[in-house]
């Protein structure tokens, strides 16, 4: 027969696991609303996209994107412009 000490303590350890595993979801879920958060490989579209900074005239070709229109990306602190696309 526990004693009623026993009882608490179970209680106690019972309501602190409660806790604890309640902000331990709490805390997932801060994580993962927390932008900007990678979207998985699955959903990245395959994009052929090329941009030049109009300052350096440094070159880049975009071949992944988590949506059809990115936005620009940035060099030397400036959007780069879009080239238009060379279907080849
Ligand atoms: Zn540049």
């Amino acid at each position: 027969m526990p004693t009623f000490g026993t009882v608490v303590w179970v209680a106690v350890g019972l309501l602190i696991g409660y806790v604890l595993w309640k902000s331990g979801i709490a805390v997932l879920r801060g994580l993962t609303s927390m932008p900007p958060e990678p979207p998985p490989a699955g959903e990245l579209r395959k994009v052929n996209r090329r941009y030049r900074c109009d300052v350096c005239g440094v070159e880049l070709k975009l071949t992944m994107a988590p949506d059809e229109d990115p936005p620009p990306p940035t060099h030397c602190l400036e959007d780069m412009t879009e080239v238009a696309p060379l279907y080849e």
